[in-house]
């Protein structure tokens, strides 16, 4: 532990803040028997695109990397269609690609269950990228584009056949989709139908990269825009979180994820969103099994555990890495009451309130030196630089009854790794 640290607070909140250092926890703040899993949630096997050749092989490799959890996320379908008004139906083209309604859900789900039954230590998850909605503007006279191909949502947790077909997704061949590509422009909605039919359903739902595709592209003389879509964010509700990228990598700098976020988080604290939204890893590079990982806390190692740890937002996203560091510890503790919660959880009480960390290198030979960053309201409360093994905690002034906020935690390292936790909700209260 490094006494000698240099707590930088901003605006309102300097004088509330405070750093103190902890030599012990109190007892019963660590949480019981929960296993800490690595998991990497983007992957696309020869059901759909081929990162890698088999669901076989994502697993054996899977396994030699020390990844815990694999969701496998091949495309649900990924068919094309225009048809020419009037006789749409007649005079059309169509353009297919690998997925896996064309391939049988069935065969994908087997796939996935022998792959299991051959690497014990990876649990894989049958999962799926979708593109629920596309649109076409513009006449094959000229500048004929196809929009929101590149919108993409990752979807975990739901393994009915039936149910995975009826899924309203624009050219669905078992189920004609409410929306169709030529009608423009339909906001969030052909989104937020999506969503509602997997929440209905049990599953989970994240965006995929809402930095978009790569640049816009002609394809056989039409035009596929790929843009970001951070605005889908914020226009929809109800989905479990999205994909926290590396905007540097991709080059886009016009939109700031971690400020699309807080602002997501803080209307959820106000009321003016009904569900939180975590993040999870960016794990949609086909090399990325080795290092850009989710780091989970399950109460077991089994399916219907880690669904709940990802839909309680009981994890952290590693960006950029190799990361030197694990988040061992991150809890909130209302020092008046005693109330305490962790990682997607909400503390009610009076305040202060304590955010207390401990941060571990990976190899325990090798301290690792860091700067931590508290963040509370879209603000940084306090930035610690210290050196793994570590821990301590940030204390702030009681807050206003009534009001609610949330803490998260940022662990980056001299190279640049980050990670990106889960937040914590305060809900302050006139009681102890
Ligand atoms: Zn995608």
């Amino acid at each position: 532990m490094r006494p000698a640290a240099t707590p930088v607070a901003r605006g309102l909140l300097a004088a509330a803040v405070g750093v103190l250092w902890l030599t012990a926890w109190p007892s019963g703040a660590a949480a019981a028997e929960e296993v800490r899993l690595t998991m990497v949630s983007h992957l696309h096997s020869d059901f759909s695109s081929g990162w890698v050749p088999s669901m076989e092989a994502a697993a054996r490799r899977a396994e030699a990397e020390g990844v815990d959890v694999l969701i496998c996320t091949d495309h649900l379908l990924r068919r094309v269609e225009y048809g020419l008004w009037p006789a749409r139906r007649w005079l059309r083209q169509e353009v297919r690609l690998n997925a896996v309604l064309e391939r049988g859900v069935e065969a994908y789900l087997a796939q996935i269950a022998l792959a299991n039954q051959r690497h014990p230590r990876v649990l894989l998850l049958p999962g799926f990228e979708v593109v629920p909605f596309y649109y076409w503007s513009g006449s094959p006279l000229g500048g004929l584009t196809l929009h929101a191909w590149h919108q993409h949502l990752l979807i975990a947790g739901l393994t009915d056949p039936a149910v995975i077909r009826a899924l309203p997704v624009t050219s669905n061949p078992f189920r004609p989709s409410p929306f169709d590509p030529y009608h423009g422009d339909q906001g969030a909605r052909p989104y937020q139908a999506f969503i509602e039919a997997c929440r209905e359903a049990g599953g989970l739902v994240f965006w995929a990269h809402p930095w978009g595709g790569v640049d816009d592209q002609v394809l056989r003389g039409v035009r596929v825009a790929a843009g970001p879509y951070f605005e889908q964010l914020a226009d929809t509700d109800h989905y479990t979180g999205f994909e926290y990228g590396d905007l540097e990598v991709y080059g886009s700098k016009t939109l700031g994820r971690a400020e699309v976020w807080d602002q997501l988080l803080m209307d959820y604290c106000r009321g003016r969103r009904s569900s939180p939204v975590w993040v999870i890893a960016d794990t949609s590079m086909p090399n990325a099994l080795a290092d850009k990982r989710t780091v989970l806390w399950a109460a077991a190692r089994t399916p219907e555990a880690v669904l709940a740890a990802l839909r309680a937002g009981r994890m952290y996203a590693v960006v950029r890495p190799p990361m030197p560091m694990v988040l061992e510890t991150c809890r909130v503790r209302d020092l008046a009451g005693g109330a305490e919660g962790t990682l997607g959880e909400t503390v009610r009480g009076r305040g202060p309130m304590a955010v207390r960390v401990r941060v571990g290198p990976v190899d325990p030979r090798r301290p690792a030196a860091f700067m931590l960053s508290v963040i509370r309201d879209g603000a940084v409360m306090a930035r610690i630089g210290g050196e793994a093994p570590w821990e301590g905690q940030v204390v702030e002034d009681p807050g206003t009854p009534g009001a609610r906020t949330y803490y998260r935690v940022e662990i980056e390292d001299a190279a640049g790794a980050r990670i990106v936790a889960n937040p914590i909700f305060a809900h302050f209260t006139d009681q102890e």
